[in-house]
C-alpha cells in the first residue's frame, strides 16, 4: 500500500513529491503520463518564477533543473496513465492504462488543465512563440506594443483588461457580435480607450518565421474581409479543459465535489470533501494558473497528506 498516489508530474506533482518524501513518507509514488514537467516545458520562456531569472531559459531547461532535487528524497516515478481513482474503505485504489490497480493510503490529483485551442492556421507552429494562452505569463514580452485576443468569454474580457495595462492596443477578436462574458465586464472593457472589439470575425491565419510569430490575419465572416495586423502577440482564450477525468466514476459521476467547469473544490489546505483525496495546481477552483502557485499548492498539499498519514498510523 502506498503512502501517497501523486497523479500528474508537472509543477503541482513534482513539488508535492518533493515536500512529500522530504518530509518523511517513505512510499510515494508520483504517475506521470509522459516525462514530468507539465505545461509549462511549452513555454519558450519563463520571467515570473521568482529565483529564476536567466533570459533565453526555455520551460523544458526550467523544469529540468527540478527533477534531480524532486528524486533525490525518494519519490519514484511511474511513466504511467492514471484511469481512475476510487475510495475502498479508508484506502483508495488507483488504476492505470491497462487495469492494473495500486492501493494508496492517499491521493493527490495534479493533473492540471488544457487551454482549448481554436485550430486556426499556424496555431501550433507557433504556439509559445508568439501564441499564448497566459497574459500573466506572456503579457509583458510586448509591454507597450499591441497584441490580440481571440474569445468573447469572461477569461477573453478579463486578459483584455489585464492587458490594456501593459500593451499599447488590444484588438479582441470574436466570432459573434454578442459576447459571452458578464455584461459588467464587457462595459469595463468598452470603457477602456486601448481596447479594440472586433466582431463576427475570426482568426484566418497566424504567420512568422524562424523567430516566431510576426502577425495574424483576421477575417471577418460576414463580409469576407481579411485584416493583416502584422506586429502583434496572439493571446488565445477559448476555453479551458480541466483534467478532471480521473476523478469519475464508471458511471460519469465525479467521486469528489466539483465546481460548474470540473474544477476540483478543495479549501485552503487543498482537501477535497473526500477524507484523504487532496486536489492541487490548476486542477483546482480559483486556480490561478501560474507555476509558482500550482508549486505552492503541491507543498500544501504535501504536508496535509504527511499529517493526515500520522494520525492514522
Ligand atoms: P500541469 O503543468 O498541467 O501538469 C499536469 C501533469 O499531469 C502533466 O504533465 C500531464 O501529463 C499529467 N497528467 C494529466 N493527466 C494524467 C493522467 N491521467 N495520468 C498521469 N498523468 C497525467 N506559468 C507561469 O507561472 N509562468 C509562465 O511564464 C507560464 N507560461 C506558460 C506558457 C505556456 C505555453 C503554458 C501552456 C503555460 C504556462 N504557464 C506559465 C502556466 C503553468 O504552466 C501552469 O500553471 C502549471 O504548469 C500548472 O501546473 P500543474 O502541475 O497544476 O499542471
Ligand atoms: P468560455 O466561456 O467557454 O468562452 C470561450 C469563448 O471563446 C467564447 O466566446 C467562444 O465563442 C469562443 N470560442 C470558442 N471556441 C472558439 C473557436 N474555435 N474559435 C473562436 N472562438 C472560439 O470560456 P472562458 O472565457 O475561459 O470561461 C470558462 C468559464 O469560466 C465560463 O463559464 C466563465 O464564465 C468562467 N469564468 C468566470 C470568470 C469570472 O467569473 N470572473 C472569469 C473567467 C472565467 P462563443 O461565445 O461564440 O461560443
Amino acid at each position: 500500500m502506498l503512502d501517497c498516489a501523486i497523479i500528474g508530474g508537472g509543477p503541482a506533482g513534482m513539488t508535492a513529491g518533493l515536500y512529500a518524501t522530504r518530509g518523511g513518507l517513505k512510499n510515494v509514488v508520483m504517475f506521470e503520463l509522459g516525462m514530468p514537467g507539465g505545461q509549462i516545458t511549452q513555454s519558450s520562456e519563463i520571467e515570473n518564477y521568482p529565483g529564476f531569472f536567466e533570459h533565453g531559459k526555455t520551460g523544458m531547461d526550467f523544469m529540468n533543473t527540478w527533477q534531480e532535487q524532486t528524486f533525490h528524497f525518494g519519490l519514484k516515478h511511474e511513466m504511467k496513465k492514471v484511469e481512475r481513482v476510487a475510495k475502498s474503505g479508508e484506502h483508495f485504489v488507483v488504476t492505470l492504462e491497462g487495469g492494473e490497480s495500486i492501493e494508496a493510503m492517499s491521493v493527490i490529483v495534479a493533473t492540471g488543465s488544457t487551454p482549448k485551442r481554436a485550430n486556426f492556421k499556424g496555431e501550433d507552429e507557433f504556439f509559445g512563440k508568439g501564441v499564448s494562452t497566459c497574459a500573466t505569463c506572456d503579457g509583458f514580452f510586448y509591454k507597450n506594443k499591441p497584441v490580440t485576443i481571440l474569445g468573447g468569454g469572461d477569461t477573453a474580457l478579463e486578459e483584455a483588461l489585464y492587458l490594456s495595462n501593459i500593451c499599447s492596443d488590444v484588438y479582441v477578436v470574436h466570432r459573434r457580435d454578442a459576447f459571452r462574458a458578464a455584461p459588467p465586464t464587457l462595459e469595463r472593457v468598452m470603457k477602456k480607450t486601448n481596447i479594440h472589439l472586433i466582431t463576427d470575425s475570426i482568426i484566418e491565419e497566424a504567420y512568422g518565421g524562424m523567430m516566431g510569430l510576426d502577425g495574424v490575419k483576421i477575417k471577418n465572416i460576414k463580409t469576407g474581409e481579411i485584416t493583416d495586423m502584422p506586429n502583434t502577440g496572439l493571446f488565445v482564450f477559448v476555453g479551458h479543459d480541466v483534467n478532471n477525468s480521473v476523478l469519475k466514476d464508471a458511471d460519469g459521476t465525479f467521486i469528489c465535489a466539483v465546481n460548474d467547469w470540473g474544477q476540483v473544490i478543495v479549501d485552503l489546505s487543498m482537501k477535497t470533501n473526500v477524507e484523504g483525496l487532496f486536489a492541487a495546481g490548476d486542477i483546482r477552483i480559483e486556480a490561478p494558473k501560474q507555476v509558482v502557485c500550482a508549486a505552492s499548492d503541491g507543498a500544501t498539499a504535501a504536508l496535509q497528506v504527511i499529517a493526515y498519514i500520522q494520525e492514522r498510523s
